[in-house]
């Protein structure tokens, strides 16, 4: 059957995303996975081939690729085994930028972040008296008699701090109104790391998988007006429609990891003999990969519908967290039956199994954690009373 067209753009962005993997195999992520280093060079890779500003409209220098383009791209480079995760806020944060940002700000910006020149790395959200709680954030901006703005409080689990040049901040900057909806208040800021001047200090969390997260203490940091982004006091619905796009993209990296497990897990079942014949003819082998395979796929369609919904400017708020639910519990299952085919082996790092374990039990926690999607679904989709 010819390809449609979707199919074949599908395949041409994969072959190349799969030709850039290809010279980061295994041996690489494992010699950073041990070190907890940043994959600088892969990367640099990315930028410099155009996949990580493929979002990022051509006027400023990017591929000017939908966001179904954005998700096969990710998807496809931990399909390879390698780990997206080290760069693709950049997709998302920037498009904060792009859909509330002032002319200025994406012209002074985009370019720079298409080319990889600046690298939009870090998304100061979290806090570690509010965790899933955003709207109980206390890093506080306060405006200046001259429109600029001093930010105090401190944020957590800020990944990629230390290798990025800006950060998309989460700060609130009014009291809750009466009269005014419960999230009003917070505002987003670009802020420039290369000129905080002291009044950031970061600190390293080693994590049980490599992701370079940080907490992030903020003290008397001064911002020029133009950093806010938007409009004052908007910034969690700007979040929000950021937050749609992530969990698109996250759950698109998971049916990468997923089909990474299974592919992996199906062609070693299908050539270790134990007893006399391949394990995989045993359904207790077989029958898991086969189940995980029909989730991850499944879950892939959620996505696709997710993305498409996005595209078109529809409200797909319900798509995109059941697409990240499904996708972080699909491959977590495909983790699981592959370590389980692998036997002992799968617990031993040259096999990569127990490292993509690590990775990718992540997206059932964060961006968000399932527990919250499900409260989202219970409570917007089916109407049912709230839980918090
Ligand atoms: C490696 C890593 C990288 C991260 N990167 C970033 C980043 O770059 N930027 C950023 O801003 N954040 C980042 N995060 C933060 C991540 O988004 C949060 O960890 C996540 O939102 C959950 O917050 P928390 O860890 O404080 O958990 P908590 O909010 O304390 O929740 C703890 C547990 O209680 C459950 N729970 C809480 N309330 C309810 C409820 N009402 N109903 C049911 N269950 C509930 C949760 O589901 C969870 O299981 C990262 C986290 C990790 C681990």
């Amino acid at each position: 059957m010819a390809m449609t067209e979707t199919q074949e753009r599908e395949s041409m962005i994969r072959e190349g995303v799969a030709e850039l993997c290809k010279q980061f195999p295994g041996e690489y992520w494992r010699e950073l996975d041990r070190e907890q280093a940043y994959p600088t060079e892969f990367v640099r890779r990315l930028s410099e081939d155009g996949w990580l500003g493929a979002l990022i409209p051509e006027q400023y220098g990017g591929g000017g690729l939908s966001e179904s383009d954005a998700a096969i791209i990710l998807e496809e480079i931990n399909h390879q085994g390698c780990n997206a995760g080290a760069c693709h806020a950049q997709m998302y944060i920037m498009g904060t930028v792009l859909r509330h940002g002032s002319d200025e700000q994406k012209q002074q910006y985009l370019p720079g972040i298409a080319s990889g020149d600046i690298r939009l790395q870090a998304f100061g959200v979290t806090e570690p008296d509010a965790g899933s709680n955003t709207l109980a954030i206390r890093t506080r901006a306060v405006q200046q008699d001259d429109g600029s703005w001093v930010v105090d409080g401190q944020k957590i689990w800020t990944s990629r701090f230390f290798h990025s040049d800006m950060m998309l901040l989460l700060a609130r900057t009014s009291e809750p109104v009466e009269g005014k909806p419960k999230w009003w208040g917070l505002s987003t800021f670009l802020v420039d790391l290369r000129e905080a001047d002291g009044a950031i200090e970061a600190k390293e969390i080693r994590t049980m998988m490599n992701h370079a997260t940080c907490e992030v203490f903020i003290k008397n940091l001064k911002l020029p007006a133009e950093a806010l982004v938007g409009e004052e006091g908007m910034g969690f619905r700007y979040i929000l429609d950021g937050m749609n796009a992530e969990r698109i993209l996250i759950a698109a990296e998971c049916v990468g990891d997923g089909r990474w497990f299974i592919e992996k897990g199906a062609a070693y079942a299908s050539e270790r003999e134990v007893f006399g014949k391949k394990i995989g003819s045993n359904q207790g082998v077989q029958f898991p990969l086969a189940r995980a395979h029909a989730a991850v796929e499944a879950a892939d369609l959620m996505r696709r519908r997710a993305s498409e919904l996005f595209e078109a400017g529809e409200p797909c708020g319900a798509e995109g967290n059941m697409a990240k639910l499904l996708a972080s519990e699909a491959s977590w299952q495909a983790a699981n039956a592959c370590l389980d085919a692998h036997g002992g082996f799968g617990f031993a790092e040259e096999y990569d199994i127990e490292r993509k374990f690590r990775e990718t039990r992540l997206y059932m926690t964060a961006p968000i954690n399932n527990n919250l999607v499900l409260a989202f679904l219970g409570q917007h989709v089916l109407k049912m009373p709230r839980s918090y």
